[in-house]
């Protein structure tokens, strides 16, 4: 396998500043390679290139330099969110410098197993569920990758007797090489970040690189209810361990009775019937059937968080933890924050921050996990969706919407046409914030007690946000301050 150290007296770009850019950076130059930095962006908005130069490290900001990748470049590690389009891994796929993101890098420095992670949603949530079960059975667990701290950073500390816990998005995935986790989990894989991967096809090619170098003596966890994935386990080498809400499976991870899909695939309105008590199955293969414990006394509400909560288990119990050390951190976990979170009540009013769905399948399963009627909370970046599947469920869950941001006409023109008499735009304004601050209003005026009003934008925040963490707090506290 290759390790930084065969970097010794080459030259290396990093391209990308970043926290993973500057972890991967100083491990390089840590192993003696000739590294060099470039950011595009102006030095005054990379603070975080005082701390490289001050090791010696070249870091060129402002615009990518003519001759930054040359003949004798040995290896261009590139910050996941650059294209392949752009000019310098261009110049390095045409002189064959091996392109890699800081994932491969540090699945080179790892001394400990890899359990990786990856799906279009729910990543997060159960990245860190694996790390809390795994840390309440007493096995110890490091958290990072897209989540946290750098895989890197964390790959340089670890010791053989811990588990890298690494959550792992398509851009990193695209950039591995020989990356081979012992433990494979893919959740799900929904139509999103195409702009990036120009297509389908190369968005779950790059997922499933996450299972290329696998072999026999790995685990490869799946979603057996996700057709892409299902399809998929026809060509795994290593032992599958597949999970599923809606069957019964003869070895696997399982809700009994399953839940019930309606004709589209997706999750039937009564599936969440009064009375009956559903409970997380384990069988192994030709063996019995063990009752881990009911899906209502899981942690966090929602369809969806059973599925995490699925996922999360067959990853723990492949990490070697006891059926019943799984029970206390499954029960006590905690919603992460921005993904379903409870913020307040108010007059008999609930208000939830579920500010990271970004795309209309994360906002669907937020909508899903409720009875109560509900005042939606979206709008943001507009990435060319008309929004239109969304229609049936707004028909069927919403009571009103308070749309926003680029996407708001859209958002609303949906509402329109699902019936809803309550729609209301917010009107676009250079302050986000009160933007906001004024959409939460509006929903709270429409909500009654009983209701929920609920922020799942179904958008990314960029148009009017740096992240949707801030857009997540600004949220929080105009709920608080109401
Ligand atoms: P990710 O890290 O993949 O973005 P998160 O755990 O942060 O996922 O959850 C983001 C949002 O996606 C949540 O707020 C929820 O609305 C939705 N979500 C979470 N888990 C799932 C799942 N298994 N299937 C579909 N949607 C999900």
């Amino acid at each position: 396998m290759n390790h930084p150290s065969s970097y010794k007296g080459r030259r290396v770009v990093v391209l990308g500043l970043a926290r993973s850019g500057v972890s991967v950076a100083k491990v390089f130059h840590q192993f003696g390679a000739e590294v060099v930095v470039n950011d595009q962006k102006d030095r005054e908005l990379c603070p975080e290139a005082d701390e490289l130069t001050a090791l010696g490290i070249s870091v060129l900001c402002g615009y990518h330099p003519e001759d930054l990748i040359t003949e004798e470049t040995a290896l261009l590690i590139k910050n996941p969110g650059i294209p392949y389009t752009s000019p310098p891994v261009q110049r390095a796929e045409e002189l064959g410098v091996e392109v890699i993101t800081e994932v491969e890098a540090a699945y080179w420095l790892s001394p400990a197993p890899i359990i990786g992670i990856t799906g279009s949603n729910g990543k997060t949530t159960t990245t860190t569920w694996i790390g809390e079960i795994l840390s309440s059975a007493g096995l110890k667990p490091i958290v990072a990758g897209n989540i946290g701290r750098p895989l890197c950073e964390a790959a340089m500390e670890a010791t053989p007797d811990e588990w890298l816990i690494a959550e792992l998005s398509s851009f990193q995935l695209k950039g591995t090489a020989q990356f081979r986790p012992r433990i494979a989990l893919l959740l799900n894989i929904a139509e999103t970040h195409l702009d990036y991967h120009g297509d389908m096809d190369d968005y779950v090619n790059s997922k499933v690189k996450l299972f290329d170098n696998q072999t026999e003596d790995d685990v490869a966890i799946i979603n057996w209810d996700d057709p892409e994935c299902r399809a998929l386990s026809k060509l795994l080498v290593a032992q599958q361990f597949p999970f599923s809400l809606y069957e019964k499976l003869e070895a696997g991870l399982y809700i009994d009775p399953p839940y019930v899909r309606d004709s589209n695939g997706a999750l039937a309105a009564d599936s969440e019937q009064a009375g009956v008590e559903r409970q997380i199955v384990f069988r192994q293969i030709g063996g019995e059937e063990t009752t881990i414990l009911p899906v209502a006394e899981l942690g966090i509400p929602g369809v969806h968080n059973a599925a995490n909560a699925l996922a999360a288990i067959a990853a723990s119990i492949s990490a070697g933890v006891a059926l019943d050390a799984l029970i206390e951190p499954l029960r006590g976990f905690d919603a992460v924050e921005h993904r379903l979170e409870f913020v307040r009540e108010l007059n008999g009013v609930q208000f939830y921050n579920d500010s990271k769905a970004t795309n209309a399948v994360a906002t669907t399963t937020a909508v899903q996990s409720f009875t109560a009627p509900i005042v939606l909370i979206a709008g943001g970046l507009d990435r060319g969706s008309d929004y239109m599947e969304l229609e049936p469920l707004f028909r069927e869950k919403l009571k009103a919407l308070v749309a926003f941001g680029q996407t708001g006409e859209k958002l609303a023109h949906v509402a329109k046409l699902a019936g809803l008499t309550k729609v209301e735009i917010v009107e676009p304004s250079e302050d986000a914030e009160s933007v906001l601050q004024q959409a939460v209003k509006q929903a709270s005026a429409m909500a009654e007690s009983g209701d929920i009003v609920l922020l799942s934008p179904a958008c990314a925040s960029w148009d009017m946000f740096a992240s949707y963490e801030q857009r997540g707090r600004i949220f929080k506290d105009s709920a608080h301050t109401l």
